[in-house]
């Protein structure tokens, strides 16, 4: 490849306040030393992973400057710090998240342009690091870059699992997941801290020595750990998220090998390298499974015994604690933390019961994110006690101690009915329990812990979930993010409150013609995607209606499908009637073993495949279903969505944070009264948001007619019509029968009372379509829910975590 020349009129390097910048032949030099140097390539025969694995390493130096003056800062303050503790980050690519922080974007692209690379293509080779699942990994990864914008000391702790997240397939419109191997290549975001690494004990026994507990553990293991910076919006400040490798123990046992026994020679390694195998594909069901509660207690007492190394090398006592440090538990799978850092400070540090308990709970706080009683943690006695024997005992006298300090229930109490309760483990251990959405943290008082907060009434609080401005809008929407830099200035990426100035210009029609051209351009480029890679031809001036999240049947894409082909089946019987256009998407994966969530998902699919043959509505209708949806199949569909699909039944979603995506990005919301959709419709008015279905009371109240599903059935020509296609086989003729099972269920066990909304959501969705054919009312309306959105960016939500439950000021001046 011959390199163009750049010259003193190359484009100049975008600034960064408080950033050197470095110029365009700077980091063109960089990344040719990076390519020659570190991957020892030759420009003129490297491949696209080359050139990546390059640039990334160029940006990664420019990463190292903020990381060490934040780590810097902090230690010669001495200030307080925040560690996340959570199984999951879902983070996404990394490489333009950086260049687009540190102000590089351009300047990137004009070095790679000299070397004929396009940018585009190279940060489209950079696979997604999926440790999560859904939701939870996502607000951890939000938070974790706006806690390096907002200025707060913090360590994300997780599990540096090989295989994250299963990669979806549809084989004949069903789910085959295969296995996820982003670390196949090296992770150029990485740092190997080989040094920093803890033993980890499991099961043996706890007996007493001299008057003391000792734990003799049977196995043990070493984590060792890996660190990636996170920079913050401009690079003022830097976390860092360090991710928990299992190694052996043991010292390689080369006399086995030689005499041929190569298996038991490699039985230790592969037994510790198991807990950082893989990624539980579901974060909605308790596993009950040994290897879970290892990996859970694996990343745990790695993080807090790093966690107290670090505190003693700048604090002498341990007593001050939590004047130092606070610790944050994502949902309960970190709830061990707990009787673990009693154990720690016991154990090893010769405090004594009361006050490493005291100490404990002042340090520690819970955040729940369900209210699914299937999906609260619970671990057998006989389990909990053969694999963390010494903690079992801590758990069954902390639960003593708070049953002898209150007057409880008999239904209160950790452990019961031979089970471990998580979540009440939790809440006992923590100073703050707080709940991710107004309404969640309502219901987690009058439902989970219910008692609990009758004894505690001051410990649960609400912090709203929020996104980050920076990947969900400047990132993944350079559209509309370059109109809203033009009309407000770039304020808002800091400060997402900025948007409220937008407000003036939703009547303004120039204004509304420049953003409906921006979600255009978005909806043309997700047209050309979709047609390239699926084959399907949609219409960019139909709406765009978009479900995107894990499969869930709380989530009810069900009722989502059952509204598409009867909106199909009314279509096709007056084509003529002025219908709105639609190409419905959706996105989401199913957990393996979660049968019902599979056959909607080939439900989907036959309808997809039906509905995209017919000739007749061809031009109406369309429905899309990528396969794997993830964080960039997030980037890619949220910026061109006309209307947001957030239906769950009423008291289901915690919160909701692809909501938040989506409200921001400038689609209406089609939405029941559940999680963060009450703030969402609080804030950007009710006239602009399309609300249907019963309340969380309402539900409650529906659900004691046993028979609330045959009665809306029966009432519901338009549901009889759908359910009665679907059973003559009309989207499955090669297997007629194929969604027998699934229509009985809607009629007989429909626990999430799909057919009690039908009628409602059929409603708001005609709603939907006739403000549609009225483009000047629906940007208006779009306009005013980007204006109101401010509210749901995780900065705001991480300074109410900082004041309300870590006591943690910014260490950022301004
Ligand atoms: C935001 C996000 C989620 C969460 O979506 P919900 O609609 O809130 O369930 C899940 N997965 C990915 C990839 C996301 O980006």
């Amino acid at each position: 490849m011959t390199a163009s020349p750049v010259t003193a009129s190359s484009a100049p390097a975008s600034s960064v306040s408080g950033l050197a910048r470095p110029t365009v032949d700077a980091l063109r030099a960089k990344i040719l030393h990076h390519l020659e140097y570190t991957l020892a390539k030759d420009a003129g025969h490297s491949s696209r992973y080359d050139w990546r694995m390059a640039t990334s390493f160029a940006i990664r130096d420019e990463m190292l400057k903020p990381w060490f003056a934040a780590t810097r800062q902090t230690y010669d303050t001495g200030a307080k710090r925040v560690y996340y503790l959570s199984m999951e980050f879902l983070i996404g690519r990394l490489l333009e998240d950086a260049m687009i922080n540190l102000g590089l974007h351009e300047t990137i692209a004009a070095a790679l342009a000299a070397e004929g690379q396009t940018l585009s293509d190279i940060i489209e080779d950079e696979p997604d690091a999926a440790l999560g699942n859904g939701g939870l990994g996502r607000l951890a990864a939000c938070f974790l870059e706006s806690m390096a914008t907002v200025g707060v000391p913090a360590h994300g702790y997780g599990i540096r699992y090989e295989h994250g997240l299963f990669r979806q397939r549809f084989e004949g419109g069903q789910q085959v997941e295969t296995p996820e191997d982003w670390l196949s290549q090296p992770h150029p975001w990485e740092f190997a801290r080989p040094e920093a690494a803890y033993i980890v004990g499991f099961k043996g026994h706890s007996e007493l020595r001299r008057g003391k507990s000792v734990w003799v553990p049977g196995e043990t293991v070493k984590a060792s750990a890996y660190d990636t910076p996170v920079v913050g919006w401009q690079g003022k400040w830097a976390s860092t998220l360090r991710l928990w490798a299992g190694l052996p123990t043991t010292q390689f046992d080369l006399e086995r090998f030689n005499n041929g026994d190569y298996t038991a020679a490699a039985a230790p390694e592969a037994l510790a390298r198991t807990l950082s195998r893989v990624l539980y594909p579901d974060d909605t069901t308790p596993a009950g499974k040994e290897l879970r509660l290892k990996q859970e207690y694996f990343m745990t007492s790695a993080a807090l015994q790093d966690i107290l190394r670090r505190y003693q090398s700048q604090f002498s006592t341990l007593a001050d604690l939590p004047k130092h440090v606070a610790i944050q538990l994502n949902d309960t799978h970190p709830a061990i933390a707990g009787p673990e850092l009693m154990r720690l400070l016991m154990d090893q540090h010769d405090m004594g019961w009361d006050e490493a308990q005291t100490v404990a709970r002042a340090t520690l706080g819970y955040t729940n994110h369900t209210l699914l009683p299937e999906a609260l943690e619970r671990w057998s006695t006989y389990l909990m006690g053969s694999v963390l024997p010494r903690h079992m005992e801590i758990i069954q006298r902390i639960d003593e101690d708070h049953a002898k300090a209150h007057k409880r229930p008999p239904s209160v109490g950790i452990v019961q009915h031979n089970e471990v309760k998580m979540g009440d483990l939790a809440f006992i251990m923590s100073h703050k329990v707080n709940g991710v959405s107004a309404l969640h943290s309502e219901l987690v008082k009058e439902t989970v812990f219910h008692d609990l907060h009758k004894l505690h009434p001051d410990r649960i609080t609400n912090e709203t979930n929020g996104v980050t401005p920076r990947r969900w809008m400047r990132l993944s929407n350079p559209a509309l993010s370059t109109l809203l830099d033009e009309t407000i200035g770039e304020g808002w990426t800091r400060d997402l409150d900025h948007l409220k100035t937008l407000e003036p210009f939703a009547q303004d029609a120039a204004f509304r013609e420049k953003f409906a051209a921006a979600k255009r351009a978005n909806k043309v480029a997700l047209a050309g995607w979709v047609q390239d890679t699926m084959g399907i031809d949609i219409n960019p001036d139909a709406m765009f209606d978009i479900q995107i999240k894990r499969l869930h049947e709380y989530k009810r894409q069900l009722l989502n499908c059952f509204e598409t082909i009867a909106l199909w089946h009314n279509m096709r019987q007056t084509p003529d009637a002025g219908w709105t256009p639609r190409v419905k998407f959706f996105g989401g994966k199913s957990a393996p073993g979660y049968f019902v969530a599979k056959e909607i998902i080939h439900l989907i699919n036959d309808v997809a495949r039906t509905i995209n043959a017919d000739p007749v509505t061809g031009h109406l209708l369309k429905v899309v279903y990528p396969p794997n949806y993830n964080v960039s199949m997030a980037q890619r569909l949220i910026p061109a969505a006309d209307l947001s699909e957030q239906i769950s039944t009423a008291g289901k979603e915690a919160s909701g944070t692809g909501n938040m995506k989506l409200t921001l990005n400038g689609a209406l919301t089609i939405g029941t009264l559940d999680g963060a959709n009450v703030e969402i419709r609080d804030l950007v008015g009710a006239d602009n948001f399309f609300l249907f279905g019963l309340t969380a009371d309402g539900v409650e109240k529906r659900r004691k007619n046993i028979n609330h599903a045959r009665e809306a059935i029966e009432d519901s020509q338009n549901l009889r019509d759908v359910l009665q296609m679907i059973v003559e086989g009309r989207f499955s003729p090669e297997e007629p029968d194929r969604y027998h099972g699934l229509v009985d269920r809607a009629w007989h066990h429909d626990h999430y009372l799909v057919a009690a909304d039908f009628d409602s959501y059929w409603e708001a969705q005609r709603a939907a379509d006739a403000l549609y054919r009225t483009p000047q009312d629906w940007n208006r309306k779009a306009i005013l829910n980007v204006a109101r959105s401010g509210f749901f960016s995780s900065d705001r939500t991480i300074r109410g975590y900082m004041a309300d439950i870590w006591d943690v000021p910014s260490a950022l001046k301004d």
